[in-house]
Order: C-alpha cells, then sequence, then structure tokens
C-alpha cells in the first residue's frame, strides 16, 4: 500500500504545501512513487541565493519514513565529506535518529524542505565557496554516530554507548537489566527514565542501525577528527 492512496487528503495537503512555497517543485508519481522535483531555491536574507536540482523520493510510508534526496545536476561531489553516499548518489540530509529534534514523525512535508534539506543545501553552498560547514552538523558515518550519541548520552565510553543503543534497539527494557552507565546498579534505580525517553525519541530501527555502524566501525568511530589536520573538519 501507498501512502498517497490511502490519505489522499495528505496528499493533497502536502503537495499543495510545496509547491506553493516552492514554485519550481512539483509532485510527480511514478510507478506509485511519489516524486519532488526540480529546482529547490536556496534562502539567505530573504534573497535567493542559489538553487540545486532535486529528486525527493517519498517513501512508501511517508509520513513516517524519511525521503530520499538526489542533487540531479552533478553539482555536488559524491563524496563522504559532502554528506552523499558514493555508492547511490543519495544525500544524507540527518541522521535518523536526530529526527525527532529536527523533523519529527508527523510534521508537514513543507517543514522537512525548509528545515533540515534547506540547511542542507545552504550547507553545501558554504562549503562550496571554501567556508566549512556552517550549522556544527555531524560527521558523516560512524563518527557522526559517534558524535550524536556522546552529546546526547555525555559520554565518549564505546562500551556505554552501545549498551545503551542495544537497549534502544530491544522490543521491550527490563528493569532489572544493568544500567549501561557502568554504575552497576540496575536499570530501575538508575538511568530507566533517561533510556525510556530516547525510546519515546528514536525507533527502534534506527538504534539498531547506529548500534550496527558503531560496532562495524570500532574504536575508528571515535578517532578525533581534530587529530587529523589537514582534513577539513566537516562537522556533521
Ligand atoms: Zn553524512
Ligand atoms: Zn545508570
Amino acid at each position: 500500500m501507498t501512502w498517497q492512496h490511502d490519505d489522499p487528503v495528505l496528499y493533497e495537503k502536502e503537495k499543495a504545501e510545496v509547491e506553493a512555497h516552492f514554485p519550481e517543485l512539483r509532485f510527480v508519481v511514478e510507478n506509485s512513487l511519489v516524486y519532488v522535483r526540480g529546482n529547490f531555491a536556496v534562502m539567505f536574507e530573504e534573497q535567493v541565493l542559489d538553487h540545486y536540482s532535486v529528486e525527493l523520493q517519498l517513501p512508501r510510508n511517508h509520513p513516517t519514513g524519511l525521503p530520499v534526496v538526489r542533487e540531479t545536476g552533478g553539482r555536488i561531489p559524491r563524496q563522504t565529506d559532502r554528506h552523499i553516499i558514493a555508492a547511490d548518489g543519495t544525500a544524507c540530509v540527518l541522521l535518523p535518529d536526530e529526527r525527532w529534534r529536527l523533523w519529527p514523525v508527523g510534521s508537514p512535508l513543507l517543514e522537512y524542505l525548509t528545515g533540515p534539506l534547506h540547511s542542507f543545501f545552504l550547507g553545501q553552498t558554504m562549503v562550496e565557496e571554501g567556508h566549512s560547514w556552517p550549522f556544527g552538523q555531524w560527521a558523516h558515518g560512524a563518527k557522526g554516530v559517534f558524535q550524536f550519541y556522546r552529546e546526547m548520552l555525555k559520554t565518549s565510553d564505546l562500551r556505554v554507548m552501545t549498551t545503551y543503543l542495544d537497549y534502544l534497539a530491544a522490543k521491550k527494557v527490563k528493569g532489572h537489566w544493568l544500567c549501561p552507565c557502568k554504575s552497576g546498579k540496575k536499570l530501575r534505580d538508575c538511568h530507566f527514565d533517561q533510556v525510556k525517553d530516547l525510546r519515546e525519541k528514536i525507533s527502534r530501527k534506527d538504534a539498531e542501525k547506529s548500534f550496527t555502524t558503531l560496532k562495524a566501525a570500532g574504536t575508528s568511530a571515535i578517532e578525533d577528527p581534530e587529530a587529523n589536520p589537514p582534513a577539513p573538519i566537516f562537522q556533521s
């Protein structure tokens, strides 16, 4: 099933809002998938600063899933330090784990375009002009996951971090489990509320994915980008 058939009212609403705000974008349905294509205007101080040719592919479970975004003008190099996944050319617009903060489930699609997607392309223009990423975003891949959870959990301990992620990905958490913070206490006597709060914000699937990413990267995820000049610090 596709969302536009299940909820034609939502489809019309998303389309009307997006096309009114971005007159050079249009909704297209192909093979029962909804795409948003055209020229994406990047604004700065109320003026159009730049344009990007884009394609957003909305997932079948929109608005629960995230759009798949491609820059179709061939302008952004397919490099991880530009947050483009080389293998398929898709843009890494936001870390799914951080979605609750940037574009919570249920928000209008327009807010994705004017929010995280706009920041992404404004950042690309600034990087193209020789600036560093302007929004203090996370690095790409495992390092970015590490940076995000370091901020969320206030720890640089990879072991603590992956235990938290394991609990976030679990079907259920039990109060008698050991707290991931290494206090030696049971979860119910320690960080149970924090774990519950995070489980409401971050989906099990996203936590599972980040768990796998961190496990696969191991300590290379922790590597401090600042320890590696002259590579520019693309803090995502
Ligand atoms: Zn990225
Ligand atoms: Zn604890």
